[in-house]
């Protein structure tokens, strides 16, 4: 419990600030959704006892695929893939059973935008389809022409489109429904990326714009906390055309009448954590859901609106507005030698977790705000960036040194800052409190900086050699 709790205390989490991931969706994970987790009469049933034994469980499970069929706009759910990614190899599967119940076992090709998140190629690539990848223009936006120049090419092979909206760089494309119908035409169904389902409850659906099948992360716009990656649902919501096929299992009835195999374990996934989302659902109501959404876009407008002042914001909707996120442009300091990940880890000695880094775009960040932050967190957030934004302009203008500043030696960690040696050229005041509210707030980084590239490329073992256990014996 105490190792535990150590790298518990060494781990910025939302407890301490806004962690403003785009396309994570790290929102509020409320203590009421969160203790039904843990009483008996959920945490301890096992997935595969007599179905009778199991009443609540199958109750809350209509209901929350009756929520989330109609938030999509979708007749059935399935709620048995636990990751959004787990949910695209699903819906699929469902696809490709959806063609060869018509006979054309052939149709292999999915159409994916160069901006697609990176599990939309994997899913495709596992599902034995073949990517044919579809150019955004110079906006961000799916390039129609490409589309349907590609879409002609391959009508006869066509399985599907994969297109997350609003789009993965934060805007509501215009084109959307157009570009549904086009794929449709040529014979393919439309998968939509769910991910930033955040952007779009109560005010508009993946059936409104035309789509087949949509997975949606629980573990982004339904609130279950997924620091580090898990746990997660992911659900997936289809149209009657693909109904027939949801996901079945050997040993309990769910499903579709023509079921794919079961793609997880457990016939309804992680059942105990869609608790989370019934709660959320729940306590929110229709009024509620919906002006999450709403507090969700103004938030991340309200951001933008800040920061246009001194940063360039790439990608913005017709009307100059972001969905849910937004992405700030940081390239242009690279020819100062300040790049994106320097400006990431300076917003840790102001405590604030880095936003998602170089996704989509290489040198960028991409902020998402939720509808959970206040208008002070959301001041303190752009306070930061605004101050980061001075200290770029001190190397811009040769004030710091451009190898030895600030933004590149940071984080400035607890043993370095109370070190009785200190050689950098600026004071430990401006590495540590660079703000007066960081003084109420500050976070102490135990870490430094690492060589990300390296150690994606290297295996390291950090166990000691077992020669250091001969010697100890
Ligand atoms: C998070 C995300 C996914 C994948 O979801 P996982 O649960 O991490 O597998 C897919 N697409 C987009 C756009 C996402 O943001």
């Amino acid at each position: 419990m105490r190792y535990l709790k150590k790298l518990e205390n060494r781990d910025l989490s939302l407890t301490h600030s806004m962690i403003a991931l785009g396309s994570c969706t790290m929102k509020l994970n409320a203590a009421t959704e969160l203790i039904p987790v843990s009483w008996p009469a959920f945490s301890s049933i096992h997935p595969f006892v007599p179905v009778e034994q199991t009443g609540g469980y199958r109750q809350i499970f209509e209901e929350l695929e009756a929520y989330l069929c109609e938030i999509t706009g979708f007749t059935a759910c399935s709620l048995q893939p636990n990751s959004g990614a787990q949910g695209e190899y699903a819906g699929l599967l469902t696809i490709k059973a959806y063609h060869e119940a018509k006979g054309d076992h052939h149709r292999n090709i999915v159409l994916i935008p160069s901006s697609a998140h990176g599990t939309n190629p994997a899913s495709a690539v596992m599902v034995g389809m073949k990517v044919i990848v579809v150019k955004c223009d110079e906006r961000g936006n799916i390039d129609v022409d490409d589309l349907k120049a590609k879409a002609f090419k391959h009508r006869d092979n066509l399985s599907a489109l994969m297109v997350t909206y609003p789009s993965t760089h934060g805007v509501f494309e215009v084109e959307i429904k157009q570009i549904c119908e086009i794929v449709h035409q040529n014979g393919g169904k439309v998968y939509m990326d769910g991910a930033n389902m955040n952007a779009q409850v109560g005010l508009t659906s993946p059936a409104e714009i035309g789509a087949d099948v949509c997975h949606l992360n629980l573990h982004k716009t339904f609130s279950i906390p997924h620091g580090g990656g898990g746990p997660g649902m992911g659900p997936i919501c289809v149209n009657d055309s693909l109904a027939p096929f949801i996901p079945g299992h050997p040993l309990v009835k769910t499903g579709g009448k023509s079921a794919i195999p079961a793609v997880s374990s457990a016939p309804w996934g992680s059942a105990s954590i869609l608790l989370i989302s019934y709660a959320y659902i729940k306590m929110l109501g229709r009024e509620g859901v919906l002006a999450a959404t709403q507090y969700a876009i103004l938030n991340a407008n309200y951001i933008k609106a800040r920061l246009e002042e001194k940063y360039s914001i790439l990608y913005t909707g017709e009307q100059g507005r972001a969905a849910h996120e937004l992405i700030v442009d940081l390239r242009e300091y690279k020819a100062h030698g300040i790049e994106a990940e320097d400006i990431a880890k300076r917003l840790m000695d102001y405590g604030f977790h880095a936003p998602t880094l170089s996704f989509p775009v290489a040198g960028t960040i991409m902020i998402e705000p939720t509808e959970s932050e206040s208008k002070d967190e959301l001041d303190r957030f752009c306070d930061a960036l605004m101050q980061i934004r001075e200290e770029i302009e001190e190397v811009i203008t040769g004030k710091a040194d451009p190898k030895n500043n600030v933004l590149v030696n940071a984080p400035h960690t607890l043993g370095q800052l109370t070190s009785d040696t200190w050689e950098l050229p600026y004071s430990r005041q401006k590495a540590a409190y660079p703000l007066p509210f960081v003084r109420a707030i500050k976070f102490w980084p135990h870490v430094g900086r690492v060589n990300n590239g390296f150690g994606d490329r290297n295996l390291i073992c950090t166990c000691p050699p077992i020669e250091m256990y001969e010697e100890v014996e």
